[in-house]
C-alpha cells in the first residue's frame, strides 16, 4: 500500500474537481470556496453531475446530506441515486438541488424550542467549503456531503453554521487589523486546528455484559484492581499487536477520507490511547474529527474491540480529553501566533497574544463551558486533566517579554540555549525557548495555543465558535482603536500594554492541580465553575447574548435554546446513568451476593451436619461482611430511587439539572461504594459482569 495513493482516494478535492470539472464550473465553485461568494444554479448542476459520476465509479449507490446536529453526533439520511424512466428502466440521477439542499424531518433532533415538533421542516445546505466524501462500509458505500443544518425561519440547529459564521467574524476583524498594520497581500485569515484525541479500547465481549457501558459509556460500579497506571509503563508503552493493527487500518481509513492522521500511541492509563492529525482549517478539522470518532467506533468492531470516547470511562485512571490546538494564520501562510526568534520586535505577534489572553479573561465562564459535559466534570480540575480555573500558560521567554511590557522597558526576547546531553557521541540540540507545561487549560506551545479542556467526545465545533468569537470580540475593540488613532505605530503600543495590564491575571506557569492555585486563583478574583451546571449560568446571559449578536454568530434565540438543550442533555444523562445503577444493582449485584451468601450458608450448614470437627469460622466472617455491605447497598438504592423520583417531579429545567447534580450524583456515589466492596469479596465465579481488571488488562 503507498500511502500517496490511497490518501484523499475518497474524496472530492481539489485535485478531483480540477480534473472532471470543465474549466469555467472548476473556477466558479472555487470563487464560492476561496471568497464565500454564492453557488449558482447552473455551476451546482454541472458539479453535481461530476460528483455522481465519480461517486459511482467508486462504487456509490447513495448519497446523504451529512449534517452535525445538536447531539454533538452527526446525521445522515441515505437516498439512492436511482430514478425511474417511464419505460421501467432506472437510471442514476443527481440534480444541483439535490446537492445544494436537503430537506430532512428533523422534528427529532434537540432544538431547544427553536421548532415546535408539528413544524417538522429542517434545511440542510451544502457547505463547499468542506469536500464531500465516500463512506464505506459493509451496507455500501455512500457519497457524504458536507451541511449546515438549519430551520425553515433559519436559525442554526447544527453545530457547523455557528461555527462557519464565528470564522467569518474572526477573519473580519483579524483583516481589519493586518490591513491597518499595513499588509497588503494577505486575503483572508483563517483559525486552525488540530484535535489530538484520546480513547479507550475493550474487548467486545466484556463490553457486552456491562450494561453501564452499554447505555453511558462509562462504568459506573467497579473496585479498583490490583494494577492501575502507578508504574507509569503505559504511557508512550510500545502498543500491543492486536491494538497496533487496528491503529494501523485507522490510519489507511482515515487517509482514505482525506484526514491526515499522523501521530498515534498509548496514552496514560491502562487500554488509553490518542491519535493526531495534522492541523488544518478549523470547519474542517471539525468535520475531519467527527469522522474520526465515527471511524474509531466502526474500525473497533471488526477487532472484536469498543472504542470508548466518555472522558471518564473508568474511575481511579485518567479519562479521556481532547487538546484543541489552535491559531489564526492568513490566505499567503503567515501564523499570526508565530512570535519569530525576536518576539519583543513583533508587533503584529503581540498584538494578536494580547489579544487573544484578554479574550480568555474576559470570557473565561464562555470558554470554561465550551468543554462542559456530564462526562467532563469528573475530569476538569481532578489532577488529571486541567482544572476547571480557566487560566494562560505563556512560558519564560513570553512572560518575561510581557513583564517588560508591563514596566515600559521592551527591549529583549530570551533566548535559547543548547541541549547538552554529556554524550560525545550524540551532538547538542537545539532548545525550545520553555519547558511544557501539562496542567494549564490553555497554553501557548511555540506557534499556538492548546485549549486541553475539551471534552473527548464532544465536536469540537462548540469550543471554537467561542474561541473565534471571543478573540474576535476582542480584535475588533483593537481595529476600532487601532482606526481611531492617527499614529497606528505608538497606538499598538498601548492597546499591548492595556491589555496585558488589564488581563496579566488569568496568566500562570505554575502548576494547576495544586491547592495553592486554587486559592490564588480565588484572589485573583478567576472564576472556578465546577460543573457543566455552574457554567451554563454564564451562557444566555445579556452580555454574552450580546457579543455573539454582535459578531452574528449566534442570535439571542439561538443562545437560549442551545443553553435549553446543554440543561437537557446533562439531566437526561445523569437520569440514565441513575437508571442503569437502579437496574444492575437490582438485577445483577444484589442477586448475584445473594447467592454467593446462600452458598457460604449452605456449606456452613454441610459441613455442622456432618458433625464435622471443620472450622466454620471463615465463611461466618464472609457471611457478616457481606450481608453488612449487602444492607448497606440496599439502603442506598433505596435512597438513590427517591432521589431520582423527587428530581422527576421538578419541572423547570435548570433546577432539575441543579438537582440531579446536588442531589442524584452523591446518592450515585453512595451507591457505588458498597456495591464495589461486595465486589471485592465475592467470588469471581459469582460477580456478574467483568471487573476493571477485565476490561483495562485483558485487551
Ligand atoms: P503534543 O502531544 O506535544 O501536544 P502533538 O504533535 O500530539 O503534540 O499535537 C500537536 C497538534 O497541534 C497536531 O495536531 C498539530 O498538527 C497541531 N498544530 C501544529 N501547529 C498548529 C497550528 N499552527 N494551528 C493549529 N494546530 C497546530
Ligand atoms: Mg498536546
Amino acid at each position: 500500500m503507498k500511502v500517496n495513493e490511497i490518501f484523499g482516494s475518497h474524496v472530492f478535492n481539489d485535485a478531483v474537481m480540477k480534473e472532471r470539472l470543465p474549466k469555467e464550473t472548476y473556477k466558479n465553485l472555487k470563487k464560492t470556496i476561496e471568497l464565500g461568494l454564492p453557488l449558482e444554479k447552473h455551476v451546482a448542476e454541472v458539479v453535481a453531475n461530476a460528483m455522481k459520476d465519480w461517486a459511482i465509479e467508486l462504487g456509490a449507490t447513495h448519497y446523504t446530506h451529512w449534517f452535525q446536529p445538536m447531539t454533538g453526533k452527526t446525521g445522515e439520511k441515505h437516498d439512492s441515486f436511482i430514478a425511474i424512466k417511464p419505460d421501467g428502466r432506472a437510471i442514476m440521477e443527481f440534480s444541483g438541488k439535490e446537492l445544494t439542499q436537503g430537506e430532512p424531518d428533523a422534528s427529532s433532533f434537540p432544538n431547544g424550542g427553536l421548532r415546535a415538533t408539528f413544524e417538522a421542516r429542517g434545511y440542510t445546505a451544502w457547505d463547499a467549503t468542506s469536500p464531500a466524501f465516500l463512506k464505506e462500509d459493509s451496507a455500501g458505500v455512500t457519497l457524504c456531503i458536507p451541511t449546515a443544518f438549519c430551520s425553515y425561519t433559519g436559525e442554526a440547529l447544527d453545530k457547523k453554521t455557528p461555527l462557519l459564521r464565528s470564522m467569518q467574524a474572526i477573519n473580519k476583524e483579524a483583516m481589519r487589523i493586518l490591513k491597518l498594520l499595513g499588509n497588503t497581500t494577505s486575503g483572508r485569515v483563517i483559525t486552525t486546528v488540530g484535535p489530538e484525541q484520546e480513547y479507550f479500547l475493550i474487548d467486545k465481549k466484556f463490553y457486552q455484559s456491562r450494561k453501564d457501558l452499554i447505555f453511558t459509556g462509562r462504568t459506573l460500579f467497579g473496585a479498583l484492581p490490583p494494577k492501575g497506571q502507578e508504574l507509569d509503563d503505559h504511557y508512550f508503552g510500545s502498543i500491543k499487536e492486536r491494538i497496533a493493527t487496528f491503529m494501523k487500518e485507522i490510519d489507511e481509513e482515515l487517509w482514505k477520507l482525506g484526514v491526515s492522521a499522523k501521530t498515534k500511541h498509548n496514552e496514560v492509563a491502562p487500554a488509553q490511547h490518542e491519535m493526531a492529525p495534522i492541523f488544518t482549517t478549523t470547519n474542517i478539522a471539525t468535520d475531519h474529527n467527527q469522522l474520526t470518532m465515527e471511524t474509531l467506533q466502526k474500525v473497533a468492531t471488526r477487532h472484536d474491540l469498543v472504542c470508548l470516547l466518555h472522558e471518564k470511562p473508568f474511575a481511579g485512571v485518567n479519562g479521556s480529553g481532547k487538546h484543541n490546538n489552535w491559531s489564526l494564520s492568513t490566505d499567503d501562510g503567515i501564523n499570526l501566533l508565530d512570535p519569530g526568534t525576536t518576539p519583543h520586535e513583533n508587533a503584529q505577534f503581540l498584538l494578536f497574544l494580547a489579544s487573544v489572553i484578554a479574550a480568555v479573561d474576559k470570557y473565561a465562564p464562555l470558554l470554561r463551558l465550551s468543554a462542559a459535559n456530564a462526562g467532563n466534570d469528573h475530569r476538569l480540575g481532578a489532577n488529571e486533566a486541567p482544572p476547571a480555573i480557566i487560566s494562560v500558560f505563556l512560558g519564560e521567554q513570553l512572560t518575561d517579554i510581557i513583564e517588560q511590557i508591563q514596566e515600559d522597558r521592551l527591549c529583549e526576547s530570551k533566548q535559547a540555549s543548547e541541549l547538552k546531553i554529556g554524550v560525545t557521541t550524540i551532538p547538542n540540540l537545539p532548545k525550545d525557548v520553555t519547558d511544557r507545561n501539562r496542567t494549564s487549560p490553555f497554553a501557548f506551545t511555540g506557534n499556538k495555543f492548546e485549549f486541553r479542556m475539551v471534552a473527548s467526545s464532544s465536536s469540537v465545533a462548540g469550543p471554537n465558535i467561542v474561541l473565534n468569537t471571543i478573540v474576535a470580540d476582542v480584535l475588533k475593540e483593537v481595529a476600532d482603536k487601532l482606526e481611531r488613532s492617527s499614529n497606528v505605530k505608538e497606538a499598538i503600543g498601548s492597546i499591548v500594554k492595556e491589555l496585558i495590564c488589564n488581563h496579566n491575571r488569568v496568566i500562570f506557569n505554575g502548576d494547576g492541580y495544586s491547592q495553592e492555585w486554587v486559592e490564588e486563583a480565588e484572589k485573583r478574583g478567576l472564576p472556578n465553575l465546577a460543573s457543566t451546571v455552574d457554567a451554563l449560568a454564564y451562557f444566555a446571559t445579556p452580555d454574552s447574548i450580546k457579543m455573539f449578536e454582535k459578531h452574528g454568530v449566534f442570535s439571542e434565540s439561538e443562545v437560549v435554546s442551545r443553553q435549553e438543550i446543554m440543561y437537557e442533555e446533562y439531566a437526561k444523562t445523569i437520569n440514565i446513568e441513575a437508571l442503569t445503577m437502579i437496574e444492575m444493582a437490582n438485577k445483577e449485584i444484589i442477586p448475584s451476593v445473594i447467592k454467593y451468601i446462600t452458598s457460604l450458608a449452605n456449606s456452613i450448614n454441610t459441613i455442622k451436619a456432618i458433625g464435622s470437627l471443620a472450622s466454620v469460622k471463615i465463611q461466618e466472617t464472609l457471611l457478616e461482611k457481606l450481608s453488612t455491605s449487602l444492607e448497606e447497598a440496599y439502603g442506598k438504592l433505596e435512597a438513590l430511587e427517591t432521589a431520582v423520583e423527587e428530581v422527576h417531579s421538578i419541572e423547570d429545567i435548570i433546577e432539575e439539572a441543579a438537582a440531579y447534580r446536588l442531589k442524584v450524583l452523591p446518592a450515585m456515589e453512595a451507591l457505588r461504594k458498597p456495591c464495589d466492596e461486595l465486589e471485592k469479596l465475592t467470588s469471581e465465579e459469582y460477580w456478574p459482569f467483568p471487573t476493571y481488571g477485565d476490561l483495562l488488562f485483558r485487551v
